[in-house]
């Protein structure tokens, strides 16, 4: 076939025709190999993300994405691997507690992530507030580390789902994030290179989520639960209220002291029952219980004596980071500057906006605005507060953690923003975990 022309294929998504596989192929491939330069590729993603992809584009990216790099085969490993991802949240760092837990409790969890997207932050950058550690493994690095602790988390690499990590940077500084089958197809190609035979999804919904609304949620859920099971992997996804940040901490740093608390027994409520809810689905899906109710259990239970810590300890150390910081979170490098924005009238709190502070946090130069960026990983925000509690006068709202006295005064008035104060309580909030999707029929 004779060579297709970038700005035709644009123009063709543009006005909302189907792209043949050969032109997908031609199109998303040159861009790996440098001959689409990201300005055609940029276009096409906004073209993507107001056409949409029909079901057979979608089988085709999803494709050409996995095999962009290797898929790995873990068949040697004897324990079941499974894997979570989430679709991105703010203040969302489950990963780090669930992976060293589900490894303790039996599982091979092989963990391919991201990094900060939009207003969300990524695994990625929260290990790598951990001095020392190294998310860019080589295979046979990962493979080790997997053989010797069970668990191992890593950067999208040129090996595995290369085409998933250029995109997805663009995507980034592009704006063109909250699109179902981009988002279906950045997942799902990371996770169905594992070489997985489980794998469960944690849809948000709600303002903070990429897709805010219950029915595109649901829509994404199930879209990327047929991809996964059509693939010959057990997927199960559970959609989880993205309303108001997940836990107390949010920014880089400050929520990878947030997840060692909670693998120490001594997390906020929400994030210990998202992180065993969600280990409990691995479990499941994994063969090691029985049903899906014994698989929580047992994720809760082991949660709360503390059971993942020592793994986690034993990952950092074999992925290069400095272990002690396992025990003692408050070694991970600190802001300068902190200050606690109190309430100036008494209230309710009202809401606590996860967009605001999520992008409060990249302002902070906690995320990027641009690909490459260097990102400062020890800024962002604690809340003391969560919506429904009575303030008086002078109680605190939460703190900011700033690089200098200009980052504090930001910080306080985006704190100030994001946590709405009201006089009337305000209704209960959704349930942090809804509904569960699995395969139909
Ligand atoms: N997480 C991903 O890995 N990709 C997306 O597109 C969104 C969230």
């Amino acid at each position: 076939m004779r060579e297709a022309i970038p700005s035709r294929l644009i123009e063709k998504k543009r006005v909302g025709e189907e792209l043949e596989p050969e032109e997908l192929r031609s199109f998303f491939l040159g861009f790996l190999q440098g001959d689409v330069p990201d300005y055609q590729m940029a276009a096409l993603l906004m073209a993507v993300h107001f056409q949409g992809l029909t079901p057979g584009e979608l089988e085709c990216l999803l494709d050409l994405m996995i095999h962009s790099g290797e898929v790995l085969n873990l068949e040697d490993i004897p324990a079941p691997k499974v894997d979570k991802h989430s679709t991105g949240g703010v203040g969302d760092k489950t990963s780090l507690v669930l992976a060293p837990l589900a490894a303790e409790l039996g599982a091979c969890v092989p963990m391919i992530s991201g990094r900060g997207l939009g207003h969300t932050a990524g695994t990625l950058d929260k290990l790598e507030a951990i001095p020392g550690f190294r998310t860019q493994l080589s295979l046979p690095e990962f493979r080790w580390v997997l053989e010797e602790v069970g668990a191992a988390m890593i950067g999208q690499t040129e090996e595995i789902a290369p085409l998933d990590r250029r995109l997805y940077a663009l995507r980034d500084a592009t704006s063109t994030v909250p699109s179902l089958p981009l988002i279906s197809a950045s997942i799902m190609s990371k996770k169905l290179a594992e070489g997985l035979q489980g794998l469960v999804l944690d849809v948000k919904t709600g303002e903070g989520a990429f897709l805010p609304d219950l029915e595109s949620s649901l829509a994404l859920a199930r879209t990327m639960v047929e991809l996964g099971e059509g693939r010959g992997v057990r997927t199960s996804a559970l959609i989880t209220s993205m309303d108001v940040p997940l836990g107390r901490a949010v920014g880089n740093g400050l929520e990878t002291r947030e997840a060692l608390d909670c693998l120490a027994g001594n997390g906020p409520e929400d994030l210990a029952d998202l992180s065993a809810s969600l280990t409990g689905e691995m479990l499941f899906l994994g063969g090691l219980a029985a049903n899906l109710e014994a698989g929580v259990a047992r994720a809760r239970e082991a949660l709360d004596r503390g059971a993942g810590l020592e793994r986690m300890r034993k990952l950092v150390e074999h992925q290069g980071g400095d272990p002690s910081v396992v025990e003692d979170p408050s070694r991970i490098p600190a802001a300068p500057e902190v200050q606690v924005l109190e309430a100036s009238a008494p209230g309710f709190v009202t809401g606590i906006s996860p967009v605001s502070l999520g992008y409060g946090v990249v302002e902070l130069g906690g995320g990027r605005r641009r690909i490459g960026d260097p990102v400062d990983l020890r800024v962002g925000f604690v809340l003391r507060v969560r919506p429904g509690d009575r303030l008086e006068e002078g109680d605190p709202i939460g703190e900011v953690h700033a690089a200098d006295a200009s980052g504090l005064r930001l910080g306080m008035e985006r704190l100030g923003t994001a946590v709405r104060l009201g006089e009337e309580a305000p209704p209960p909030g959704a349930p942090l975990i809804g509904e569960r999707v699995v395969a139909s029929g």
